[in-house]
Formats: C-alpha cells, structure tokens, sequence
C-alpha cells in the first residue's frame, strides 16, 4: 500500500486557507508510507499506539513531530517521553502527573491536550465539562513545571447526522472559549484538535485549528 499523495496535497491546500494544522495519522500503516508523506513536506504525525509509536521514531527522521493521539496508560508515559511533541488524549491529573514526572526526568517539556468526551458513544475516552473544570482548578495549585497544556482535544460521534457531529464539535469550541481565562498563567489554550478524515470539514466551520486524519491520505485500515 502507498499513501493517497494527490488526497494530501489536495488537503494541504484546503487547510492552508484556514490555516488548520494537520496531523497525519498514520497508526498500523508502514514506515514507507511515513516518508512518502515526510517526502512532500509533511512533519506532523499522529499514533495511538505507545509501541509501535516509538518503534516508528526509532526508524524515521528526527525532525518528525509525533503525535499521541490515543488513550496513553501512565504506565507507558515513559516509552514517549523522550520524543513526543504533543499528546492529545490528556484526560486525567494523574495522567498529567506522570507525564511531568516523566519530561522532567528527560528535561523537556511536554505540551498536551485535555481530552473532553464529546460523542453519545460508550467507547470513547474524555473528561465531561465539569471534570475539565475540576481539572483546570487542580493545575493551577500544583507545580507541574514540565506540563504545559495548550488546549483541547475531542473525537464526535462516528454518525452520518451531520448536525450531531456539528453540534458537538459546537460544545467542544464553546468549552474552549470558556476556559481559555487562565487565572494563574500555567495553562493556554491555543489549540483546538478536532475533526477526522469523515467530519474534518464540519470541524474547521466549528473552529478547529487542528485536524488527524487518516484513512483519506493513508487508504483505509
Ligand atoms: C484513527 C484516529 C484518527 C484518524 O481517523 P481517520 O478516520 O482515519 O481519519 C483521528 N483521531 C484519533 C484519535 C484516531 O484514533
């Protein structure tokens, strides 16, 4: 398999204009279709495997910048911490705990997203309004000097209801701008991570200034 190089260039163009981030999330597709993309200019990368996230960074180009995008154990915090540039799936202190403890060991700081659950699925990972607000509240007492959460990631329901996938995207953009008043200075939301390869475009009408996606540029998994 290869990866789709008019897809991307096409959804380069597209973001440009919007200026919108884009993650190429390249989980259980091969190293060759990496560079392929890396070749046309792409850095940012997206995996939500700790595993074969960090058996991919050992083999490819050091100027990538990987992205954790899954649900991180904080456990495996240690696997990433060398190298990661942004994790998106933050969504409890704990996990923020570990992740300093971790960066500080490796003397860098780590930038992260909060995950906010969004969708009406079971499945998916996130802290509700409330959590978040608890959360914020928390890190403004703590000493978490190699943390720095930059802002707020959401996965919508995987639904062809257009206006579900709007709305949610709607709340997540609304939890945003509510939060982004940091009283203390140790948080600053600047990005917004939301949309995928099926609801991408509804997410940048929505405001996201960051998008993952996968199967259109990389094929189907
Ligand atoms: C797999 C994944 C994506 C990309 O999904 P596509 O539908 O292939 O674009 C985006 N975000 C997260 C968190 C993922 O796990």
């Amino acid at each position: 398999m290869a990866a789709n190089s008019d897809a991307y260039q096409n959804i380069r163009k597209e973001l440009a204009v919007t200026n919108t981030a884009l993650i190429a999330v390249s989980k259980t597709k091969p190293v060759e279709d990496i560079l392929e993309l890396y070749h046309l200019g792409q850095r940012d990368f997206g995996e939500n495997y700790v595993q074969e996230l960090a058996e991919k960074a050992a083999v490819l180009p050091n100027d990538i910048r990987w992205h954790f995008i899954g649900h991180l154990q904080s456990n495996k915090v240690k696997y990433i911490a060398p190298f990661v540039h942004l994790i998106h799936g933050v969504d409890s202190f704990k996990l923020l705990q570990e992740i300093n403890k971790q960066a500080a060991k490796q003397s860098r700081l780590i930038e992260c997203l909060l995950q906010v659950y969004i969708a009406k699925e079971e499945t998916k990972f996130g802290l509700d309004a409330e959590e978040l607000a608890s959360l914020l509240k928390e890190l403004s007492s703590a000493n978490l000097n190699y943390v720095k959460i930059c802002g707020l990631m959401g996965m919508a329901s995987f639904s062809d209801k257009l206006d579900i996938v709007r709305n949610e995207f709607k709340y997540l953009k609304g939890l945003f701008d509510k939060f982004d008043q940091p009283q203390t200075g140790n948080y600053n939301f600047q990005t917004l991570s939301m949309g995928m390869s099926s609801d991408y475009k509804i997410a940048i009408e929505e405001g996201s200034t960051m998008v993952r996606i996968g199967s259109l540029i990389f094929g189907e998994r």
